[in-house]
């Protein structure tokens, strides 16, 4: 994998119909129209990611029956000309001392509730108020959770890349030394694996031994290594603007008869989770089948996390494996199933694998093994 995919490269048309796959999702939400500053739904929507997130407004405008408009600083307009969806937009750049909310104002009614993506700054936001005070706003993630979800079969490719180049992580870290080590090592080891297989950003690597295991959200710490520690590493990023994560818990020597017997319970749970993916199931299907099996085991009340999260241009995002969320799946959509087990002061359990829906299934897209790995 050290050569890598070649990049999808994403079309004018792409975008093109990306911006009007949201304007119709958001007219059928009831919203006016939608407003996106820099951030992943940018980058998803235009292909531009402008260096800087600034105190200049930079924002996407979509709204029914108008031509997409980004507003843009002058100085930064050249940049954002050169994105990859600039063809499908018109860009309206201001210069200092102008009003860019004003400007903004008059690309839209003055009235109705509008959608704002979830990371546009206060000021921004306080700057629109005031010029279209006829106005009410909804976080674009609450009013359209699933904007994002349903991946094309080149963003496919991008996640099935962005996991492999994850599985070649872990095959790496599987033979370098633990025992003796800080979790801050073996972290620092994973980034730069991630990285060598071409992830552009790393997001986590989690490296949690022995009682730190039993902590979802340990990071990696001072603590050494030690014969005899359950360890879950637990790790991803970006790659080529997709996202990867995956767990795999391992011991350091020969684990003990709990300690296998846990792992393989894990291991069930985390099956039974997959194969609940299908069209049309619940994302609570998928938390209620791997949770099922770790219930029978007699460690329910120590799976005490969700089993899933969506991914894509982000490593966290709707929709969520979790009780309660009655979602259906949708062929294309991609999210983690990670079910643990976590017994405070002992240790934990973590397996996950990222997983997209097919027409008549699912299918994993991190494949290394899920027997437990013992390390030296
Ligand atoms: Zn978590
Ligand atoms: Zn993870
Ligand atoms: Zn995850």
């Amino acid at each position: 994998m050290t050569g890598g995919t070649p990049a999808a490269r994403f079309t004018a048309d792409d975008y093109r119909a990306r911006m009007a796959r949201a304007v119709r999702s958001a007219a059928d939400a009831g919203l006016a129209g939608l407003l996106v500053a820099p951030g992943p739904d940018l980058v998803w929507l235009t292909g531009y990611a402008p260096s800087a997130d600034t105190e200049r407004l930079t924002l996407l405008v979509l709204a029914p029956g108008r031509r997409p408009v980004l507003v843009v600083p002058a100085l930064e307009a050249p940049d954002a000309e050169k994105a990859a969806g600039a063809p499908a937009l018109t860009l309206r750049d201001w210069t200092d001392g102008q009003d860019p909310y004003a400007a903004t104002a008059a690309l839209l009614d003055g009235s109705g509730r509008l959608g704002v993506s979830d990371n546009t700054w206060a000021l921004h936001l306080l700057g629109l108020q005031r010029a279209l005070p006829g106005t009410s706003y909804a976080a674009l993630t609450e009013a359209l959770p699933l904007l994002r979800a349903v991946k094309d079969p080149a963003e496919l490719e991008l996640m099935a890349a962005a996991g492999a180049a994850a599985d070649a992580a872990f095959e790496e870290i599987r033979t370098v030394r633990f025992a003796g080590r800080r979790e801050s090592d073996v972290a620092a080891d994973l980034d730069a694996l991630l990285r060598r297989f071409g992830h552009s950003r790393v997001d986590f690597t989690i490296v949690a031994s022995g009682p730190n295991g039993a902590n979802p959200h340990h990071e990696a710490g001072d603590r050494v290594i030690r014969v005899g520690d359950m360890i879950v590493l637990d790790f991803g990023g970006l790659k080529d603007g997709y996202g990867s994560d995956t767990s795999r818990t391992v011991h350091v020597g020969a684990p003990t008869e709990e300690e296998r017997r846990v792992h393989d319970l894990v291991r069930e749970a985390q099956e039974a989770g997959f194969r609940a993916v299908r069209p049309g199931a619940a994302c609570q299907d998928v938390d209620r089948a791997a949770r099922a099996v770790i219930d029978g085991g007699g460690y329910g009340p120590y799976f005490i996390h969700r089993t899933g999260h969506g991914i894509g241009v982000t490593t966290h995002e709707p929709p969520y494996m979790i009780e309660g969320e009655e979602q259906p799946l949708l062929p294309g959509m991609c999210f983690s199933v990670e079910p643990g087990v976590y017994l405070p002061g002992r240790f934990g359990v973590r397996i996950e694998d990222i997983v997209t829906v097919t027409e008549d299934g699912g299918r994993r897209l991190n494949d290394t093994t899920r027997e437990m790995v013992v390390v030296e």
